[in-house]
């Protein structure tokens, strides 16, 4: 069995995770977490979303949050947007990319965005226009790509189909998430090759949540297809507030932990990352699903008990 080498793990807490806290965290604190991330070593960041105040009031400091960023990091700033004024406004904030999301399945983008596919993909076309004129790279994630809460089962071919459709409006990269968990290894196999069949040279990336469990074995599985970018959030914070039964993403710093053990490379620090998921358990003010961040790594060394 031949793994990758290195692998791209693409940070979303920030904008992923704390979307879903009810209580406002301060915009300080958002830069302070965020600029502690890219410390670690991320190449990419979701940061924020360009929404509108009133969807998700935790997102009205998008534009403060990315002028917050310490840009000699390196770390590549994106950022959702949902519509052509998000975009409007992540292009005047000077995001290095956006991202806009759609469902693979029609009942799931309606629940989630109140609009069919068409529409949101004909609302895509004016995102496009408006990064293309500021020089902004534009991603989309494709939410319930290995299964849909509403629909079940969500064929290769349709998934494929999307990507398609993606590719013609001049997306750079796409993203297929698990945004209820539903993936198993036999789904991630089927679908990524299908689609790697097809478009050999696609920019894919995964991103899964670990609603029941296997969300790091649905990455190893991924690993295996040699697929090299992974969404993850520090903690394992998040989910998506519009998705019924949506827990967390699988944990930044336990998927780091599995490729360092593995011998695969990512550039990030991990026991920087460790202390920012603590930090950002702080933060939440409850405890977060992450396991390394509770034990340490296999280096740690308990003290030995005394008698
Ligand atoms: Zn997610």
């Amino acid at each position: 069995m031949i793994l990758p080498r290195t692998v791209q793990v693409v940070e979303v807490g920030p904008r992923d995770g704390f979307q879903m806290e009810k209580t406002f965290i301060a915009t300080e604190t958002k830069i302070e977490i965020v600029n502690a991330l890219a410390r670690c070593g991320f190449p990419k960041m979701e940061v924020t979303s360009f929404i509108s105040h009133k969807a998700i009031p935790q997102m009205s400091d998008a534009a403060k949050v990315i002028a917050g960023i310490d840009r000699s990091l390196g770390v590549r700033a994106a950022a959702l947007v949902p519509n052509p004024k998000g975009a409007e406004n992540a292009a005047a904030a000077g995001v290095d990319e956006m991202v806009t999301f759609v469902s693979a399945t029609e009942s799931h983008n309606r629940s989630n965005v109140n609009r069919t596919i068409a529409e949101s993909l004909a609302g895509f076309k004016t995102v496009m226009k408006i990064a293309r004129e500021a020089h902004i790279q534009v991603a989309t994630g494709i939410a319930v790509a290995f299964g849909c809460p509403f629909e079940g089962d969500v064929p290769a071919e349709r998934v494929a189909f999307m990507v398609g459709r993606l590719l013609d409006l001049g997306v750079h990269a796409v993203t297929l998430g698990d945004t209820t968990g539903l993936a198993t290894p036999p789904i991630v196999a089927r679908t990524c090759e299908h689609l790697l069949k097809l478009y050999p040279d696609l920019k894919l990336s995964l991103h899964f949540h670990n609603t029941r469990g296997i969300g790091l074995v649905n990455v190893f599985a991924a690993l295996e297809l040699g697929i090299t970018t992974f969404e993850s959030s520090v903690g394992g914070l998040g989910g998506c507030p519009f998705a019924p039964g949506a827990t967390g993403n699988v944990c930044t710093e336990d998927m780091v932990y599995m490729f360092k053990e593995l011998g695969i490379l990512t550039g990030i620090d991990l026991d920087e990352l460790i202390k920012v998921a603590r930090r950002v358990e702080g933060v939440i003010g409850r405890p977060l699903p992450g396991q390394v961040m509770k034990s340490g790594t296999r280096s740690y060394r308990s003290p030995l008990p005394k008698h």
